[in-house]
């Protein structure tokens, strides 16, 4: 209990006033209703309460299925306006920061690994060179662009809802600020799209899907990573799973409503991955933690040393963590013929 004590970070409590732990002063607006995003019915039944677990802020945030398809989504949602306070400076994907002390190397190495992880799966489905094109969704710092322009000289373009254009690794990319479905992107342009952790964020999923699709050349490939709702992890931790991500997340894909989603916006599936780029370790551990911290958030600066002690101690578990169907899950999608 110690260690997990340790990463509670009481001070972290951001936004809403609490009175006992209820949230208070919320405006009429910040929750909006909305309809199933993959067949348009309002029908739903409960499915799962969740908390802030990462941020700590106060509130509870219902996800529902749909009575007629399945589909898991917030609702009713945090509304656009409000939800951008959720992505302050501390969320994160976000996170410029470079100085973790001794552990500044262990966390530069993990960053890089996610983006090696990345480069590994596309260039499976790809062949870039400096004449591609290649654009990522939801892009954050870009460090996943930047290494793709340097290793393969191809062009490199990112929107993010956040404008983070500040940022050094954006530097050499071209950035779109706002929502994706709204960039001024010319259709038949990318050879390749990806979508690490995009899509269970997206106020209008299929949109955004029937976008990628526009703008991908006939022979491009779109790469789409997200939570796999129907894995390990959701069934040990519940309405503490990470993928949960309330209220962040506006919808959770198991396999199932992940290949409706691309195949109903016109796309037809290359290949599709039981694992991810993203590290199911991540919610093996922030799931443990979460269970303990019952919505407290978790505080990063004291997380890091236990996190990679854990990930030390459960090696052996995660070597065969493409086959465990733990945490995440990716599809490899084209332009439908
Ligand atoms: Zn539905």
């Amino acid at each position: 209990m110690n260690v997990i004590d340790a990463v509670v970070d009481r001070d972290s409590y951001a936004g809403l006033e609490t009175t006992s732990g209820q949230s208070v002063g919320r405006p009429a607006d910040f929750f909006e209703r909305v309809s199933c995003y993959l067949c348009g019915a309002t029908e739903t039944h409960p499915f799962v309460t969740a908390q802030d677990d990462f941020g700590g802020t106060p509130g509870d945030f219902k996800f529902v299925r749909c009575t007629r398809c399945d589909l898991a989504y917030q609702n009713p949602r945090v509304s656009l306006r409000h939800v951008a306070g959720y992505y302050d400076d501390t969320y994160i994907a976000h996170r410029k920061k470079r100085n973790w002390g001794l552990l500044t190397p262990l966390f530069e190495r993990a960053m890089n690994k996610l983006d090696t992880a990345k480069d590994r799966i596309v260039s499976r489905y790809v062949s870039l060179g400096p004449s591609s094109q290649v654009l990522d969704v939801g892009c954050a710092v870009g460090s996943f662009l930047e290494r793709l322009r340097r290793t393969t000289g191809a062009r490199v373009c990112g929107v993010d809802f956040k404008d983070l254009s500040a940022a050094p690794s954006l530097a050499q990319v071209e950035f779109h600020c706002g929502l994706f479905y709204e960039a001024d992107l010319a259709p038949d342009r990318f050879d390749l799209v990806t979508m690490w952790h995009f899509l269970e964020h997206d106020y209008d999923p299929l949109r955004s899907l029937e976008t990628a699709r526009r703008v991908l050349k006939p022979e491009g490939r779109l790469v789409i990573e997200v939570p796999r709702l129907d894995s390990r992890t959701f069934r040990w931790f519940g309405n503490r799973w990470p993928g949960l991500q309330a209220p962040q997340h506006t919808v959770l894909f198991d396999r199932d409503t992940l290949l409706r989603a691309v195949r109903k916006s016109g796309l037809e599936v290359v290949d599709y991955l039981p694992y991810g780029a993203f590290p199911a370790y991540f919610y093996l551990f922030t799931g443990a933690a979460f269970r303990l911290l019952k919505g407290r958030g978790l505080n990063l600066d004291k997380a890091i040393f236990p996190y990679f002690l854990g990930q030390i101690l459960l090696l052996p578990l995660l070597l065969f963590e493409r086959r465990l169907n733990l945490a995440m899950q990716t599809v490899i999608c084209r332009r439908a013929q």
